[in-house]
């Protein structure tokens, strides 16, 4: 019964929000699609995060974002980039989803750094004679063999590349929180055009934050998609957009598109030179950037499409992605 009313209401948000795609205006059709960025350098202060033979995740992940912003803000003057640290502090979790969240971000961008347990390779070294005994009584015989002799030693971890993550659609719940909590669409221009005269506490609303959260989704997903191909442009190994239900408290705590970038693997000395590197650094930044424009000009021809996202679309044209990253999770090493 309880399914069926919040149906009704799901019914009822995809309405309002068809009729306002009719009501659309020409001025709402120019305006900005984005114009705040929040980007989280992860870690920071005495949470050095992963580390690697000369080098510490939080330092990379800040020298990858300052660039990362600067390089934003040339290509898009006029976007409001706002950074949830810039020295080595740490600030808390809830804190930079709390900063985003207050700052009206219309982005999150969150820049980490991988590792990988080494691998443990074995050294046959020699042999050792050992003595043993068969037989009982009289016929007891003294035996010897060899034995083989190894030595174990853990080599650094040979996983490279770039992976990308965004919030779980199948653990949505948490991230209607953040939304409801923070209600974002409240702050749209047209707010009542586009959901008509609805009480933040009814269960209208709720089903309002539900499409929220399904289109954040699907941009969240895109976004990460756009990533992902420039990171395979440069050469960078391609370890795919993957979902996370759990462990990436920001992501679904900040009630906005956001995704999560693993750069790299500090665990491999490679990849940790190039992480390290200005020009490595430079061509992650690239890379995001170049995904941004795409996901800005996505966003752009869907608004001068006039195709207003409804939850109901957007998941279900979602649904094909999810599978396939689904399945590329399971054939993974972790
Ligand atoms: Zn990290």
């Amino acid at each position: 019964m309880v399914n069926r009313i919040l149906l009704l209401f799901i019914i009822a948000a995809c309405s309002i929000s068809v009729s306002s795609y009719v009501r659309e205006t020409p001025t709402t059709k120019n305006k900005k699609v984005i114009n705040t960025v929040v980007i989280d350098p992860g870690h920071g202060g005495e949470d050095a995060g992963a580390r690697g033979q000369y080098s510490n995740e939080k330092d990379i992940c800040l020298a990858v974002s300052l660039k990362l912003g600067a390089m934003i803000k040339n290509e898009f003057p006029d976007l409001n980039i706002l950074y949830t640290r810039e020295t080595d502090i740490y600030p808390q979790l809830h804190d930079r989803a709390k900063f985003a969240n207050e700052n009206k971000g219309d982005l999150y961008l969150c820049v980490h750094v991988n590792a990988a347990g080494g691998r443990r390779k074995a050294e046959l070294i020699g042999y050792k004679t050992v003595t043993y005994y068969t037989g009982k009584g009289a016929s007891r015989k003294k035996r010897t063999k060899r034995v083989p002799q190894y030595r174990y030693t853990t080599l650094p971890s040979e996983a490279k590349g770039t992976e990308t993550y965004i919030w779980g659609a199948h653990r949505s719940e948490d991230k209607e929180l953040a939304i409801i909590e923070n209600a974002p669409m409240l702050r749209e221009e047209n707010f009542e055009q586009n959901y008509g005269n609805v009480d933040v506490n009814s269960p209208e609303f709720i089903a309002i934050s539900l499409l929220k959260t399904k289109q954040y989704f699907k941009r969240s997903a895109t976004l990460a998609g756009f990533i992902q191909d420039e990171f395979v442009k440069v050469g960078r190994v391609d370890r795919d957009v993957r979902q996370r239900g759990i462990g990436i408290w920001v992501l679904q705590a900040t009630a906005m598109p956001s995704v999560l970038v693993e750069t790299g693997f500090i665990s491999n000395p490679d990849e940790e030179r190039y992480l390290n590197s200005p020009e490595g650094q430079e061509e992650l930044s690239a890379c995001i950037v170049k995904a941004l424009k795409n996901y800005v000009a996505w966003l752009e021809q869907r608004q001068n499409a006039g195709a207003q996202e409804t939850g109901g679309q957007a998941y279900s044209s979602n649904l094909s992605f999810l599978q396939q990253v689904e399945s590329a999770e399971k054939n993974r090493q972790p």
